[in-house]
């Protein structure tokens, strides 16, 4: 059955973050025919609006208000309501991002809707919507669909393709007034740290270092290696917990959940902790000293020697392509 499916972009410093499109891309699927509407909502998002239509939305909602400029649950909350309210929608898609996570259940339960939440890839069986989703720590593979009512689903960022931007592509631009009360927080300040460039959950490289990098000074080449390759670096929680590195960078199940195209684990182990983060990246290089680590078994490519002479010999290679 055509739908009417609203997709909840994600605004962070000014910019869309690519889940915005991958979402538009879901949403298409799910819409079957129908009708995709791109939401915005921040403090001023309108001039936003253009590059969801030219990822593939048909037509975009803008919510401009003072209490929307940074992310907080209850001001999303009302004013995601608000739209609903207006737009009436038969599908909701967007990022299984911090945001997602938390606002997305509170929305799902006032519409009454099946939520699936993580979705790694969506099919069409008889006209609906088939999500797939890792369960058990990415071990397995589970297909849902909703049965009734509305379909809510939250995307896993770098699993799902955006399509090619159109520029040529136009739609209708909206703004949808809400009226956004008794909020129980705001957020006064934000104070970031700061851990480089590239977005660790967005990212298409990740180098992430373990234990066996041995001190915040070994994550150094790590570092020189994901510069050259565009990419971030991230760790295992044995790094963050012995103090080489932020916990903002820790993968894995108590971590953060990635799905770049290449992954370089580095003196990492393989615990199945850090498995449930990183193992379904496309391409997994394992670097270790130790042939028997368990990272061995999920990785594509294995070199087994020490860390401190293979890296910085890898990035000279790489240098020289
Ligand atoms: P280690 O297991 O100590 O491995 C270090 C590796 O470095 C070894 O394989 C060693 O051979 C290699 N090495 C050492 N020196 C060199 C060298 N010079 N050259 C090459 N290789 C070298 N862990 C996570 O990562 N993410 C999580 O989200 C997470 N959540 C957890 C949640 C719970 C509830 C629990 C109980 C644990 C969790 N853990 C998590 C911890 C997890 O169990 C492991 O302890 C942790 O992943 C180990 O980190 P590591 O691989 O860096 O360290």
């Amino acid at each position: 059955m055509a739908k009417k499916v609203l997709v909840i972009g994600e605004v962070r410093d000014g910019e869309l973050r690519n889940v915005s499109f991958e979402a538009v891309a879901a949403g298409k699927m799910v819409a079957n025919g129908g009708e995709v509407v791109g939401v915005l909502l921040g403090e001023n998002v309108s001039g936003l609006a253009e590059s969801l239509i030219q990822y593939g939305a048909d037509r975009v909602v803008t919510v401009n208000h003072a209490d929307l400029k940074t992310y907080t649950t209850d001001a999303y909350q009302q004013a995601l309501l608000q739209v609903f309210d207006v737009e009436s929608p038969e599908g909701v898609v967007l990022g299984h991002t911090a945001m997602g996570k938390d606002v997305s259940p509170r929305l799902a339960m006032k519409l009454n809707a099946g939520l699936v939440s993580d979705a790694v890839a969506v099919e069409m069986d008889g006209g609906e919507p088939v999500f797939t989703r890792p369960i058990y720590s990415g071990k397995a593979f589970e297909k849902k669909k909703i049965n009734e009512g509305v379909v809510f689903a939250t995307i896993r960022p770098n699993n799902i393709a955006a399509f090619e931007q159109d520029t040529k592509r136009t739609g209708d631009v909206s703004t949808i007034t809400v009226d956004i009360k008794d909020l129980r927080t705001t957020i006064r300040d934000v104070v970031k740290k700061a851990t480089g460039g590239v977005d660790l959950s967005e990212a298409n490289v990740i180098v992430a270092g373990g234990r066996g990098v041995k001190s915040a000074d070994g994550f150094k080449p790590l570092q020189d290696l994901a510069d050259l390759l565009g990419g971030a670096v991230g760790a295992s929680r044995g790094a963050c917990d012995a103090e080489y590195c932020d916990y903002g960078l820790q993968i894995g199940q108590t971590g953060k959940v990635v799905t770049p195209d290449l992954y370089f684990a580095i003196g990492i182990s393989g615990a199945i902790q850090h498995l449930a983060g990183m193992s379904n990246s496309k391409v997994i290089v394992a670097i270790n000293k130790d042939p028997e680590a368990p990272i061995f078994e999920v990785a594509d490519y294995g070199i087994v020697g020490d860390l401190f002479e293979i890296v910085p010999l890898l990035t000279e290679e790489l240098r020289n392509v």
